[in-house]
Order: structure tokens, then C-alpha cells, then sequence
């Protein structure tokens, strides 16, 4: 039997085993359910034929699970696969139809926290080791899996489990953690990911709340806060921070040729967020080269006085802002982090508190890299077509692996654009999953040989 047939074949084991996962709520911002999860992951590894252990770092530090398959023909060559068992709150749950951590099928979907985030991409590639090692009783390169427990909150530990246990991770190609497949069934290969500065920006004006009759005489931290953001950025969405752009490299040739025959459905794209126009009015190639190639300044949260029902006249002592910042190539969080604050400082802000929360910076494999056309054949030959992207407009810890283990890093995997990650009813389609299942197959066997 072939891996292809194989993969048909036990679709069924495939769907148990990701709702068995689904089952386990895992949810690193409540620290919930971890250890039971990753010893959960090195359970379905094993029956899969995968050797498995437990990675840990320090006490209180999620455990990571490592997964090993060492080939007979081929072991010269190593694929790693990086994903993460963690999920997203299931909050608010009265959106979901379902039970959140019930896995359950309605149609030809998998409804559930975690069935495409990062669980379903995670079972497509342990079942397509499992469907070589059944068929063949080996694989055709080495195979190895890391699975973090903490990527929902920031991956704040995997640069230090990378470093501890470089030995045991080394390889020359990463297949990331997820992958967009798009409205027309295309999976996107993205070759790089976003960095990412968070910071919480502060303005405080007296030491307790007072009442609003005293907003002639006392200024509301509110309104100071607004004046300081307005600063940063112009309603185009430049940033106007000095030397912001700085390091920021103009595209290749290669990747604007990339991007001009990136499709991009912009009708669908606003009907699916009910919005009527993009931002500064973008269209075309500059919606393109801004999802993957422009830094942002977002805010993400405004935190200050009554925010209940009905009214309530109040002057609050404090305002605070949360603010995320995207990186591309070459930005450095902590660079970005001063610049920031002399920008405040010069124009008068410097009573503004600076907290930073987050940093990462970005990271792009080359696109003349083989490992890109390795990718790019195995999903052609499952989807009957592919998109390379050059960057997702998201972040992950790209650089670091980058950065410890020198080798490239490209995302593919089986998440349809609109299966609502991070939100109510998320779900995962099951023909993806299949198709993603035989993609890896693929993947493993051309990047043997290649
Ligand atoms: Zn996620």
C-alpha cells in the first residue's frame, strides 16, 4: 500500500485522534491541562511508531514533547516539524454552538478550541510519519517534532529549549507550525513571519478617580494619552516615529515578482469582516506588500474610567493603552523600544510610562532557498495548486529557530483561512487534514532526495 492509500484508509484514526487531543483542554494563558496534554502528544506518537519524550526546562516552565524517527535509508537528511499543544481560551463560550472541547463532526468539519490551531496542523504531520513507518517501516529522511506548550502566550521559553537542546533539535529544514490554505483550496507557503513589539503605554494625573464636574480644573489622563498616540502614527497608517523604517529592506525582484502573482480576493476579504474599504484605501499590490512586508502600529486595548452600562460621570486618575507594533526583517524590538521612547520624550510625552510586554523580531527564508521548491512541488502535487507568500502578516518565533538552528523555515498546513482560530465554533475541514496528511508525505520524500 502506498503512504497516499494509507492516509485515505485511516482518515477515521486521524479524526479520533485529533478530537482525543481536543478532549484535553490546554490552555496556556490559564495554565490548564498541560502536562495532560503533552503527555497526551507523546501517547499518540508512540502509537504512531514515533519515538517520544518529554522535554522540561525549569520548574513552572510548560513541558515541551519531543518526537524521533531516525531513517534507514536516508539518515543523513533531517525535517523537523515545530508545532505547539497549547490552545486559546475558549472564551466567550456562549458563542460556540458546541461543547469547545467536545472535538465534535457536524458535516465535514471538526468543530472545537484547538481542531485547527495548532492540533489539527500537529496530527496531519504525525500521521504522515505514522503512514510511512506502516507502509514502508521507515521513513525517507530523519524525522524530528518539537511541540511547545506555550505559543498562545507568547512562546516566551522556546528560544531557551532550543539552545538547551540543540543537539537532540539539530536539522536542516523546519516545517512551522500552521499554514493558511486559502478560499480557493490553495495552500499558502509563507516563507517568513512578523516580529513584534507590545508595550503598554501609561498616563497618570492624580492618585484616586475623581468626579467629572473637576474636568475644568483637573486634566483627565485619558485625553493626555490620546494626544501621545496621536503622534505615533498618521491616519495612512505610517509611522511616524523617527528612523522607524530604518532598517526596513526594499523587496527583491524576486519577491515583488512574488507578490504580484500573490492572489488576493479583496470583495471576499471585506465581505468576510463587513468592511467597506481598506485602510488609507489600498488596493491591489499595496494591500499585498502591506500584509507581508509593512510594519503596523495597532492598538489593541484602551483602558480607562466607566466602561459599564448607562452613564457615569467620572474623571479617572489613570489611562493605559496597549499597543502592538509588527516587525519585518532587520528591526530590532529593543531598538524599536528606544526609538519609541525618545519619540514621547521630544515631543513632550516623557511623563508617559513605558512598559514593554513583548518582543520579537521577524524572520524570512531567502526565496531562492531549495527548500522552497521542495515545499512548492509536494503541495502542487497534493492541492493541484499553491501560493508562496513571502511573509505571513503574523508573528512566531521564526528568528529564533532561525537563529539557534541555522536552518530554513517554511509554513504549510491544513487550516482554511476562515476556520475562526482564536474565536467561537473554530473548526478544522477534514478534506484539508487529508490533503495536508499526503502534502507532509510528499514533503518528507522530496526533501530526501533532494
Ligand atoms: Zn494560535
Amino acid at each position: 500500500m502506498s503512504q497516499i492509500e494509507f492516509v485515505d484508509k485511516h482518515m477515521n484514526g486521524l479524526i479520533s485522534d485529533l478530537q482525543t487531543l481536543i478532549r484535553q483542554p490546554s490552555v496556556s494563558a490559564k495554565n490548564e491541562g498541560l502536562e495532560e496534554c503533552a503527555r497526551l502528544v507523546t501517547k499518540i506518537m508512540r502509537s504512531s511508531g514515533i519515538k517520544s519524550e518529554i522535554l522540561r526546562l525549569a520548574k513552572g516552565v510548560p513541558p515541551a514533547v519531543y518526537g524521533e524517527v531516525i531513517s534507514k535509508q536516508n539518515p543523513s537528511k533531517t525535517l523537523l516539524f515545530y508545532n505547539h499543544y497549547d490552545v486559546q481560551p475558549a472564551e466567550p463560550y456562549d458563542l460556540w454552538n458546541e461543547d469547545p472541547f467536545s472535538g465534535k463532526v457536524k458535516g465535514k468539519k471538526i468543530y472545537g478550541r484547538g481542531s485547527a490551531d495548532d492540533k489539527g496542523e500537529l496530527i496531519t504531520r504525525i500521521k504522515a510519519v505514522e503512514s510511512y513507518l506502516k507502509t514502508e517501516g521507515d521513513v525517507p529522511c530523519n524525522v524530528k517534532f518539537l511541540v511547545e506548550g506555550e505559543e498562545e502566550i507568547g512562546s516566551m521559553h522556546i528560544e531557551a529549549y532550543l539552545k538547551k537542546y540543540k543537539k537532540k533539535l539539530a536539522s536542516d529544514a523546519v516545517i512551522w507550525e500552521f499554514g493558511y490554505v486559502d478560499a480557493k483550496n490553495r495552500p499558502i507557503i509563507s516563507l517568513g513571519m512578523k516580529g513584534l513589539l507590545y508595550v503598554e503605554l501609561s498616563a497618570e494625573e492624580s492618585i484616586r478617580d475623581a468626579h467629572s464636574s473637576l474636568a475644568v480644573i483637573i486634566e483627565n489622563p485619558a485625553w493626555r494619552l490620546l494626544e501621545a498616540i496621536k503622534t505615533l502614527r498618521d491616519s495612512k497608517g505610517r509611522i511616524l516615529i523617527k528612523d522607524w523604517y530604518k532598517e526596513v529592506d526594499r523587496f527583491t525582484k524576486k519577491e515583488l515578482e512574488i507578490i504580484n502573482s500573490e492572489p488576493f480576493d479583496e470583495n471576499e476579504f471585506k465581505k468576510e469582516y463587513g468592511i467597506k474599504r481598506f485602510l488609507a484605501n489600498k488596493r491591489g499590490n499595496e494591500l499585498k506588500k502591506a500584509l507581508v512586508g509593512e510594519p503596523t502600529c495597532n492598538i489593541a486595548g484602551f483602558i480607562s474610567g466607566y466602561t459599564g452600562l448607562g452613564a457615569k460621570t467620572v474623571l479617572p486618575s489613570r489611562a493605559t493603552v496597549k499597543i502592538d507594533f509588527r516587525l519585518v526583517p532587520r528591526m530590532v524590538p529593543i531598538k524599536q523600544l528606544a526609538r519609541l521612547r525618545r519619540h514621547l520624550q521630544k515631543n513632550g510625552f516623557d511623563d508617559i510610562t513605558i512598559t514593554m510586554i513583548h518582543g520579537e523580531a521577524a524572520s524570512r527564508t531567502k526565496t531562492t532557498d531549495p527548500f522552497v521548491s521542495v515545499v512548492k512541488e509536494a503541495a502542487d502535487e497534493s492541492f493541484g495548486s499553491s501560493v508562496i507568500s513571502i511573509s505571513s502578516a503574523g508573528t512566531g518565533p521564526m528568528h529564533s529557530f532561525v537563529k539557534v538552528l541555522h536552518s530554513p523555515c517554511i509554513s504549510i498546513g491544513s487550516t482554511y483561512i476562515f476556520s475562526r482560530i482564536h474565536s467561537p465554533n473554530e473548526f478544522a475541514r477534514i478534506d484539508l487534514l487529508n490533503k495536508t496528511t499526503k502534502c507532509m508525505c510528499k514533503i518528507m520524500d522530496k526533501f530526501s532526495k533532494h
